[in-house]
């Protein structure tokens, strides 16, 4: 089985040579030279064939190297490959997302489109609507073009017919002009002759105001109200015999009637005759359309005082103020219908100065009451504001005229400034300490307004009220009520001693009641009998006043007094002649 070369490829060799060349057992040196012949061509081929082994061998190394470069250089592709491959892989996802992102937008897209297929159909029709609108506001354009130029053609013939006329009127207005400058020069005629006249109507007015007297009295009965009837039940109030029964009548303007009737009583029937009469109808305002020429007199320069008397009740407060409650005093600031003469006259006055020339005057208000014969200074004040009750005496200067030294006096600029300084006066007179129990009915306040006005001629004003609370049994109501009604006795009688010095009241009103000035008495009067007694007398004073001016027209003097508080010694020392007025009121 064994291949005989493979087991001694030599001794084969030999073998073979021998057995060609018929030897098959011959000597030994034919035998070796085969052998070295035969190891020869073995060993040249074997060397060939390393050779060509070698060949192959670096061949087959190159083949190798080849390949493995080969494998690299795939493996090189292959890793790239995976690479891209990863990357188209993480593309497509995105393209995914991206596609399903495109799918809903396109979703929305095509809602989108929906709706606005939707809508511009609609805007198609409004289009439509617009258009055909737009085609008839275009005709209306058209008309309205057409109707401008007719209108500027007319209004343009308006504009030459009106030039035509500007320079007829240009003609005029020259004219006019000459007309004008001969009208100014009339004008100043006409002022010269209106100020002669204005001053002939004051002299006029005097006269008048004189004529009717210096003292004036007036009655107003006041109507009948719930408390007149006392005790009388309400239902049966006014029946004859009862107290609130009416016993006091307005026949006219000039005449009141007293007439009572009462079983057990005197009886009374009287006509009492006045200057003027007011009945329980009258309002306020008619009242004060007589006061009004008063109050011209007051910027005339005459001291004017306006004295309302009458008994507790009778309407003196209401005449003065207007209505009231005892408790909580106050004036407004704004003009009301049923106000009383003070706040109308304080109005009054200030209207009457706006038509004087600024700066010409000044006014200035004291408040004082009268009590137990003594004067409280109502607007003293000490650094806090809080005195209370301030007594001042009373003098008379060596001209004869009266002065209470010391006493306040408040500048004021317009009426509100004057109510609330009365108002202010009036809560302190509530609470003073000797009057907190004391009724107004036992003491008279008398407010005086006085105006200083710088003037060339000799000039004085002033107007003083007076409010009496008559008849309670005080003695020094009583007195000071008598002394008053002394002073006008003697006035009345033109006696050369008149007693002003005999009562506070009389004293301090001496400028208002006496001399040139002006007095208005008004006699407050309740209708019912309950007040029979005090209504008589009250009536009977009125009388008494009266007969001063029936005894004695009296000439405006041309001296300037002193006034109360000593103002014209004040007035003297600024070196300005100035007139000095005063209106007083007194309760
Ligand atoms: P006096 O001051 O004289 O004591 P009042 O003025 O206080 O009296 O008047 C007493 C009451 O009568 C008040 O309530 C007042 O309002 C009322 N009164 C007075 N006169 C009139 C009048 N003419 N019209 C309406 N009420 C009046
Ligand atoms: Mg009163």
């Amino acid at each position: 089985m064994t291949d005989p070369r493979a087991r001694a490829p030599a001794v084969w060799a030999i073998r073979q040579v021998e057995r060609r060349a018929g030897r098959p057992h011959g000597d030994g040196r034919l035998v070796l030279v085969a052998i070295r012949y035969n190891l020869r061509r073995e060993l040249a081929f074997g060397m060939e064939v390393k050779r060509l082994l070698e060949l192959r061998l670096r061949q087959l190394e190159r083949t190798l190297r080849g390949k493995e470069e080969r494998i690299v250089q795939l493996e090189t592709e292959n890793a790239l490959l995976h690479l891209k491959l990863a990357k188209c892989r993480g593309s497509v996802k995105d393209s995914k997302e991206e596609t399903t992102c495109l799918r809903r937008h396109l979703e929305d897209v095509r809602n989108i489109q929906k709706n606005t297929g939707c809508q511009l159909s609609q805007l198609f029709a409004g289009v439509k609507v617009l258009k055909q609108e737009l085609k008839s506001l275009h005709s209306l354009a058209m008309d309205l073009s057409d109707q401008f130029q007719e209108k500027c053609k007319a209004t343009l013939k308006e504009f030459l017919t009106v030039t035509e006329k500007q320079h007829l009127l240009t003609i005029d207005t020259n004219n006019l002009q000459g007309q004008v400058f001969q009208l100014g020069k009339s004008l100043q005629e006409v002022s010269g002759k209106y100020t002669a006249e204005k001053n002939k109507r004051k002299m006029l007015h005097n006269a008048l105001i004189e004529l009717r007297g210096n003292i004036r009295v007036h009655c107003r009965v006041r109507p009948s109200l719930p408390f007149d009837s006392g005790n009388d039940a309400t239902s049966l109030s006014k029946r004859p015999g009862t107290a609130s029964e009416r016993v006091i009548h307005w026949i006219d303007d000039e005449t009141v009637h007293v007439k009572c009737n009462r079983p057990g009583h005197t009886m009374v029937n009287k006509m009492f005759q006045f200057d003027r009469v007011y009945s329980p109808g009258d309002s306020q305002e008619s009242m004060f359309e007589e006061v009004r020429p008063l109050l011209t007199s007051v910027l005339d320069g005459y001291n004017v005082c306006i004295m309302a008397y009458g008994q507790t009740g009778s309407g003196k407060t209401y005449t003065m103020f207007g209505p009231h409650s005892k408790e909580n005093f106050s004036l407004s600031s704004e003009p009301q219908f049923d106000e009383g003469i003070i706040p109308k006259a304080a109005r009054e006055l200030y209207r009457l100065l706006s038509n004087k020339p600024l700066e010409t005057h000044s006014v200035k208000v004291s408040i004082v009451e009268v009590y137990n014969n003594e004067i409280i200074d109502l607007l003293a004040k000490d650094n806090d504001g809080t005195v209370l009750g301030v007594k001042r005496d009373i003098l008379t200067t060596v001209t004869g005229a009266s002065k209470v030294p010391w006493l306040t006096y408040e500048h004021v600029e317009n009426p509100t400034s004057i109510l609330n300084l009365i108002t202010h006066g009036l809560q302190r007179r509530i609470k003073h300490p000797t009057l907190v129990h004391a009724h107004s009915s036992r003491s008279h306040l008398v407010i005086t307004i006085t105006i200083t006005t710088k003037v060339s001629a000799v000039n004085r004003s002033g107007m003083s009220g007076v409010t009496g609370t008559a008849l309670r049994e005080t003695s020094f109501i009583n007195r000071s009520l008598s002394a008053l009604s002394d002073v006008l006795g003697a006035l009345a009688e033109q006696r050369s001693h008149v007693p002003y010095r005999n009562s506070k009241l009389t004293h301090l009103l001496q400028d208002s009641i006496g001399g040139d000035a002006k007095l208005l008495v008004i006699v407050c009067v309740s209708p019912a009998q309950k007040y029979t007694t005090e209504s008589l007398q009250s009536l009977g004073f009125g009388t008494r006043a009266r007969q001063v001016q029936k005894g004695h027209i009296r000439k405006k003097s041309p001296v300037i007094p002193e006034n109360i508080g000593g103002r014209s010694s004040q007035n003297k020392s600024q070196g300005t002649q100035r007139s000095v007025s005063n209106f007083t009121s007194v309760q």
